[in-house]
């Protein structure tokens, strides 16, 4: 059981294709209101948390929403798929802002984990040359270290199902 000890506050980036359990993995570590989501915004806005068409207006309620809760010195969630270093771009200006500490939390599992999770999905799943897409990106990322250059304060790579499984996640000292 690997123990991951984050500082608190600070801004949890997490990173993945669609599938690939980000959702699942906020919910089980951190209190409902402390998780910024992209779906919950496109759900408040659209009624429909997968409609893309909403991206702007949700985006931007979730960058407020992220600035709000840095000004209160609040551990914040950030619960998007954040694959582009655009995606990122706000987040970082944002902590940077508060002087808040981002540890980005990257889902690097198996291609095959992703599709399948992505399609077994209750609900909404995401179409297939969406998460083609967005495994791309972030293979691109890995290869050219974009992640590393980008300043995190801690980069968590979790290669595996057990490993995304088996981490515990320790706020503060
Ligand atoms: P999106 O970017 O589209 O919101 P996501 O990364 O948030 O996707 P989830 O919704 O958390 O992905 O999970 C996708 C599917 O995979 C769900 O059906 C979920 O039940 C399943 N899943 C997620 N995590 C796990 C896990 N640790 N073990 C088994 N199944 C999982
Ligand atoms: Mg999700």
């Amino acid at each position: 059981m690997a123990e991951l000890a984050i500082p608190d506050p600070c801004v949890v980036l997490l990173v993945g294709a669609a599938g690939a359990g980000k959702s699942t993995f906020a919910k089980r570590h951190f209190p409902h209101e402390a998780i910024l989501s992209s779906d919950a915004m496109r759900e408040a806005i659209a009624g429909d948390a997968g409609d893309q068409r909403v991206n702007r207006p949700a985006f931007a309620a979730l960058h407020r929403a992220l600035d709000r809760r840095l000004a209160s010195g609040r551990l914040a969630v950030v619960d998007a798929t954040n694959a582009t270093a655009a995606a990122r771009r706000e987040i970082r200006r944002i902590a940077a802002r508060h002087g808040t500490p981002i540890v980005a939390v990257v889902f690097d599992l198996p291609e095959a984990i992703v599709r399948a999770r992505n399609a077994g999905r209750m609900g909404r799943s995401v179409p297939d040359e969406v998460v083609t897409r967005h495994l791309a990106t972030l293979a691109r990322a890995r290869t050219l270290g974009t992640l590393e250059a980008e300043g995190y304060a801690m980069i968590v790579r979790l290669p595996t199902p057990t490993e995304v499984d088996e981490t515990m996640i320790r706020v503060g000292r």
